[in-house]
């Protein structure tokens, strides 16, 4: 075996951390929530996963974290994402964020005639 095939063969192996994508809709009726944290200014936020459904369709659960932006530093890529189903005292007086309304973002596109 030469090096040249080691290496093709390692490009191959499949990545040892990624597992199959979990949709958001697997959490609906389950009573669990989604909390958002940033580790910069850790501000934190907990939704319910209908609304992220709303907002993101039913992607993977995981990928939540990187669709998000911080609304208190405005950072992207800096955020945690922890499902967790609130019981006892936690559930007492818990805020989450519901969505409102979803804006659509008007762009024009112009064509010289
Ligand atoms: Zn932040």
């Amino acid at each position: 075996m030469t090096g040249q095939d080691v290496c093709s063969f390692s490009v191959l192996m499949p990545s040892p951390y990624k597992s199959k994508p979990y949709p958001l809709s697997n959490y609906v009726d389950r009573r669990v929530l989604m909390s958002v944290t940033c580790r910069y200014c850790k501000r934190r936020h907990n939704y319910l996963p209908a609304d992220l459904i709303e907002v993101f369709g039913d992607v993977d659960a995981d990928s939540v974290a990187l669709r998000f932006k911080c609304d208190g530093c405005n950072s992207g890529g800096t955020l945690d994402v922890d499902t967790f189903t609130p019981q006892g005292k936690e559930a007492v007086g818990l805020r989450i964020r519901r969505l409102v309304s979803v804006k659509i973002k008007r762009v024009p596109v112009w064509k010289e005639e």
